[in-house]
C-alpha cells in the first residue's frame, strides 16, 4: 500500500528517561540538527526530491556526523522537505535550530508495556511513555490493534522530552474521484470548529464551554478527594464525552451532508499536525476535537463515495482568496475579520481560509497525493478554478442543490 493511503495521527506523550539516556538522546539530536543542516546546504539549490537529496547528501552524512544509517536516510528525507517548502513560498535556505529529531519504525519501537526503544548515536534508550492519568487519548491508539505506529518526532523543550507518537491507519476505500472533480473546503478551529468554503459555519463554543464546566468540577472534586468525588467526577466525563460526541457527528454529518449538497467528491481539511501548530489557542483538547472529528468525516465521507484529503494549512489564513495577497495583517483575529491589505476583499477570517483549503488542493493538489486533485472549489455561490477563476452556479450546466 502506498504511503498516502493511510490515514494519520499524534499522539504526544512525555516521556521519562533516565540520565545516561537524556544526555544519548540530546546527542542525537544535536546531530540530527548537524545531519539535517549538512544535507540542505549540500542539495540547495541542487534537488528537492526525497531520493534526489538522500543520494547526494547521505555518504557526507555518515562520514561527517554520527548518525546511524537509517538516521542518515530520515535527515536526508527531512532536508528535502524543508528545501521543497522554502521553494514553494521563495524562502530562504532553511536553517535547522529546533531540538527535534524524527523517527521512523526502524529507529524506534513502541511495546506493549507503555515503553518505547529508541536509536541513538550511541546504544538504543528504552523509557517510559508518561500518559495522562486514565490513559488519555493517546492510549486509545496504542491499545488499538487498527492503528500501527508511524512516523515520529522527539522533542526536548525546558528540560523535558516530549514525545509526538506517530499512528496510521490504512484509509476507508474510496474510489479515485472523477477527473474535473469539486472540492470542499473546511477549515478548523476553537471558536467555529468547522467552517466550509460554502459559508457553512459549525461552531465549537458549547463544546469548549461544556469542557470549561467540567475543569472547574473536577478541580472542586479533586480537592476533596473522596470516593464519592471521584464516581461524581467520572460521570461528568462521561456526561462531557456523550455531548462532545453527539456534536461531532452533527458537524461531521452537516460537512459531508454540505459536500453533498455542492457535488463534491471530495473535502479538503488542513493536516491535523500543522494545524495544532497554527492555532496557538487550540488546547490538547481542541486537537483532540479536531482528530475526532476528522475521522468521523473521513468515515462519513467513504459511505458517499466522497475522499477527505489532508492539505498544507500554512498561510490559508494570511492569503486573500481574491487577489492572493499574503500578510499576517490581513487578519484580525480578535474580530474574525479578513480584509486584505491589498485589494480590500474582506470576509469572515474562517470562511476566508476554508476557501484557501480548498483552493490549495486544486492548486498545489493534496499535500498526499493519492492522485486525489481536484479541479475547481465549490464556494457558496460559484466555483473557482485556476484557469478560469468564478463561475456562479446559474452559469454551470447544473447548479448544486441549496438547502
Ligand atoms: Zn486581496
Amino acid at each position: 500500500m502506498a504511503d498516502t493511503d493511510y490515514s494519520r495521527r499524534t499522539a504526544v506523550t512525555g516521556l521519562s528517561v533516565a540520565p545516561t539516556d537524556a544526555t544519548r538522546l540530546r546527542e542525537l539530536i544535536a546531530e540530527w540538527k548537524r545531519g539535517c543542516q549538512l544535507a540542505v546546504n549540500e542539495a540547495w539549490g541542487v534537488c528537492h526530491t526525497r531520493s534526489e537529496v538522500q543520494q547526494l547528501a547521505y555518504d557526507r552524512l555518515r562520514e561527517e556526523t554520527d548518525l546511524g544509517s537509517q538516521h542518515a536516510v530520515l535527515a536526508t528525507h527531512r532536508a528535502a522537505e524543508a528545501i521543497k517548502r522554502a521553494e514553494d513560498r521563495s524562502g530562504a535556505k532553511p536553517e535547522f535550530t529546533s531540538p527535534t529529531v524524527a523517527f521512523d519504525t526502524r529507529t524506534m519501537t513502541v511495546f506493549d508495556d507503555r515503553t518505547v526503544s529508541l536509536t541513538t548515536t550511541d546504544e538504543r534508550v528504552r523509557c517510559d511513555l508518561k500518559l495522562p492519568t486514565g490513559g488519555g487519548y493517546q492510549s486509545r491508539y496504542l491499545d488499538d490493534e487498527d492503528w500501527e505506529p508511524a512516523k515520529s518526532a522527539l522533542h526536548y523543550r525546558d528540560g523535558a522530552f516530549a514525545f509526538h507518537l506517530g499512528f496510521r491507519t490504512p484509509r476507508p476505500e474510496v474510489d479515485a474521484p472523477t477527473e474535473g472533480a469539486t472540492v470542499l473546503g473546511v477549515d478548523l478551529g476553537v471558536e467555529n470548529l468547522a467552517v466550509t468554503s460554502t459559508a457553512r459555519f459549525f461552531s465549537g463554543g458549547e463544546l469548549a464551554h461544556r469542557r470549561e464546566e467540567f475543569e472547574r468540577v473536577r478541580a472542586s472534586l479533586d480537592a476533596t478527594g473522596t470516593r464519592s468525588a471521584s464516581r461524581t467526577l467520572r460521570q461528568a466525563g462521561d456526561r462531557l464525552d456523550r455531548v462532545v460526541r453527539q456534536r461531532l457527528h452533527e458537524v461531521a454529518n452537516g460537512i459531508v451532508d454540505e459536500a453533498e449538497a455542492y457535488d463534491c467528491e471530495l473535502v479538503a481539511v488542513g493536516d491535523l499536525a500543522e494545524v495544532a501548530d497554527l492555532l496557538p489557542e487550540a488546547s490538547p483538547f481542541h486537537e483532540w476535537l479536531f482528530d475526532r472529528l476528522v475521522s468521523f468525516v473521513e468515515y462519513r465521507a467513504a459511505e458517499r463515495g466522497i475522499a477527505v484529503v489532508e492539505v498544507n494549512p500554512e498561510y490559508t489564513s494570511q492569503r486573500c482568496m481574491e487577489c492572493g495577497f499574503t500578510h499576517p495583517q490581513n487578519r484580525d483575529v480578535e474580530d474574525h475579520q479578513f480584509e486584505c491589505l491589498k485589494c480590500g476583499a474582506s470576509a469572515h477570517d474562517d470562511y476566508n481560509a476554508a476557501k484557501n483549503i480548498a483552493f490549495r488542493c486544486v492548486r498545489r493538489g493534496p499535500l498526499s497525493s493519492r492522485g486525489l486533485g481536484a479541479a475547481a472549489c465549490a464556494l457558496q455561490s460559484g466555483v473557482v478554478t485556476p484557469d478560469d477563476g468564478f463561475t456562479p452556479y446559474a452559469e454551470l450546466s447544473e447548479a448544486p442543490k441549496s438547502d
